[in-house]
């Protein structure tokens, strides 16, 4: 029987991605600080524990396992990364994280090892053109990251790549480009523009909602099956990347905003407030993992919200908003 070992198994991707590893018979151990918070894990094991201490990471792999995933980080949506107001964290947090698993994988002879970094890793100033950002993978130098999250990110890419051409590791490196998706975070203050809005859509009684900026930045938006589906992919590939992982579907948040309240069969006018924004424009770039993998995701926005919503729908209904653990400060 295979064995993996999914790092961050109780956030959003890592938790569908121990069940995907399940579901194709994998044994799955999970590690992360906390259980997922909307789902039983399907791990066969989850270790519950903090990875920015070593002696954690060299507990939980105690055995040579066939393939390893890295998701664990300290992150969030445009108002934890963007403000400043988390950025020692961010660093400091995921970067420990990065280079205790690099390490203590490699001294343990697996040499498998996927990491997920993130499209903000891309220069702001190729994305300052709403309608034309420019995110092929070649061109993340000379670097410019808006955030320190990115900054984190570039950082780790290279760690991993380093480890790949000192010590016998096999890195496999994607560039996520916004992941969403039922179970993942939708209040709090650390979701994402489509549980965001989807969250806003649902809650809204007066017809009205609030959208940060003028909502004619652009993005675009992955559901999180076809994310494990690239994610997979690339494991067992020869390609190392990085490569992106995204949609190329662009949309505005004017218009992300309009497909849910269609989804929603309500007619909402937006309320345009300051607030933290990102880049003016990101799309993914597909050329490269349709070269290298012959495959690149295909389902629509609309169908990727239609389950969001529904799921999200549900929680505000009839659940409470649940308490997201906090990291201890640095
Ligand atoms: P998430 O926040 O839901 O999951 C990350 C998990 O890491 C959390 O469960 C958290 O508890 C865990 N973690 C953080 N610090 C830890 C520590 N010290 N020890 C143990 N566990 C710790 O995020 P996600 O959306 O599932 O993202 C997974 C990965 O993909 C992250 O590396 C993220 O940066 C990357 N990514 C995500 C997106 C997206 O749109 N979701 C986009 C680009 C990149």
């Amino acid at each position: 029987m295979k064995t993996a070992l999914v790092c961050g198994a109780g956030g959003f991707i890592g938790s569908h991605l121990v069940k995907r590893l399940k579901r194709e018979g994998f044994w799955v151990r999970g590690a992360d600080l906390k259980y997922p918070e909307y789902d039983e894990t399907a791990a066969d094991d989850f270790a519950q524990g903090d990875l920015r201490d070593v002696n954690f990471c060299k507990a939980i792999v105690d055995r040579r396992f066939d393939e390893i995933y890295q998701l664990a980080a300290d992150m969030g949506g445009a108002g934890y990364i963007f403000t400043g107001e988390n950025d020692a964290n961010v660093m400091h947090n995921s970067a420990t994280i990065n280079l205790n698993m690099v390490d203590v994988a490699s001294k343990n002879d697996c040499k498998r090892i996927f990491y997920s970094s993130s499209a903000c890793m891309y220069p702001a100033h190729n994305q300052e053109n709403p309608n034309a950002p420019v995110t092929n993978e070649a061109s993340a130098y000379p670097a410019n990251p808006d955030s320190e999250y990115g900054w984190e990110k570039l950082f780790s890419e290279r760690l991993y790549l380093a480890y790949q051409r000192n010590m016998g590791m096999q890195a496999r490196i994607a560039r996520y480009h916004n992941i969403f998706g039922p179970l993942g975070t939708w209040t709090g203050g650390k979701e994402k523009a489509p549980a965001a809005v989807c969250r806003k859509v649902a809650e809204s009684k007066n017809g009205r909602i609030e959208v940060w900026g003028d909502g004619e930045q652009t993005r675009s938006f992955l559901f999180v099956d076809e994310c494990l589906e690239g994610t997979t992919r690339l494991m067992r590939s020869d390609f190392s990347g990085p490569v992106n992982i995204g949609s190329e579907e662009m949309v505005t948040i004017n218009q992300l905003v309009r497909i849910v309240a269609d989804i929603a069969g309500k007619k909402i006018d937006i309320d345009h407030i300051p607030g933290p924004l990102g880049v003016r424009g990101r799309n993914s770039h597909n050329a490269l993992i349709r070269e290298k993998l012959g495959w690149e995701p295909t389902q629509t926005l609309k169908a990727g919200l239609e389950k969001t919503y529904a799921w999200i729908e549900s929680q505000v209904r009839t659940n409470k908003p649940k308490v997201v653990p906090q990291l201890q400060k640095v």
